[in-house]
């Protein structure tokens, strides 16, 4: 079996050809190794091997490794990639340094009110539903630009793009399509809002060539370096829950 070093090697290659195809310089295309499932020690290996940035879903899950790397803290970057609902938003404003799945102005509000002084502003992007599946997360395309509009302005906050998970497809024309969807929605924000975004996070370990072919900035990828993940996914947490407010 490859090891994790192995795989990444792979992966960089997969990348860099994928680059190659679409006119594209290599270092436009940044790799989040997404950890969810995987022991600590499984990101130390892929730390060791060279990678900084990586992504969890779960926010709990995140913050157990975040404290069982902290010796690594200063080095790397944490990513919440997964759903976040507003009773969370604190834990994550004070360990993560990206957020892709803002979906909602409360949970950005949430988010930049309890942002610690002391750390950066968080770097988010706001997610789209841009498959159109009425069991996803994620804004509607027709209401991307009125939230980005509202998010951008949050102090404590840096809106640096726009997420999406589109729905699975077989061919490689089929994957493309909501890629291109979601690069030319980011394109309208920087043109008709002036915004300068400059983040595409878009890409997994089936459709990355598609996406980075599409204008990917950032691919997310688990699967292609540490194996098929064990533990099953649970269950896509319900959309927008009227959630009483907690206390702030
Ligand atoms: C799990 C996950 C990934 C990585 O998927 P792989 O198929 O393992 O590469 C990327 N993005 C999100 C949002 C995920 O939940």
């Amino acid at each position: 079996m490859a090891t994790i070093s192995e795989n990444i090697q792979q992966l960089h290659g997969r990348i860099e050809r994928a680059c190659h195809q679409a006119s594209r310089p290599v270092d436009s295309v940044t790799l989040l190794v997404v950890t969810k499932t995987f022991p600590a020690s499984d990101v130390r290996e892929a730390f060791a091997a060279g990678e900084c940035r990586f992504g969890e879903n779960y926010v709990q899950e995140g913050v157990d490794k975040i404290d069982a790397l902290i010796d690594l803290r200063d080095r790397v970057e944490w990513h919440l990639i997964g759903p976040l609902q507003s009773n969370k938003t604190r834990v994550v404003a004070e360990r993560f340094d990206w957020v892709h799945t803002v979906d909602r102005l409360k949970i950005a509000q949430r988010l930049s009110e309890q942002r610690p002084a002391t750390l950066p502003p968080l770097n988010v992007c706001l997610q789209v539903n841009i498959s159109g599946e009425d069991t996803k997360s994620g804004l509607a395309p027709a209401d991307v630009a009125d939230a980005a509009r509202a998010v951008a302005v949050l102090p404590r906050l840096r809106l640096r793009g726009l997420m999406a998970i589109p729905e699975p497809a077989e061919t490689l024309e089929a994957q493309r399509r909501p890629h291109r969807a979601l690069a030319e929605l980011m394109a309208a924000l920087n043109r008709d809002l002036g915004l300068g975004l400059d983040t595409l996070s878009m890409g997994m370990s089936a459709d990355m060539d598609a996406a980075i072919l599409e204008g990917a900035t950032l691919v997310r990828v688990g699967s292609a370096i540490f194996g098929a993940r064990s533990r099953p996914s649970p269950p896509p947490s319900p959309p927008s829950p009227p959630s009483p407010e907690p206390a702030a």
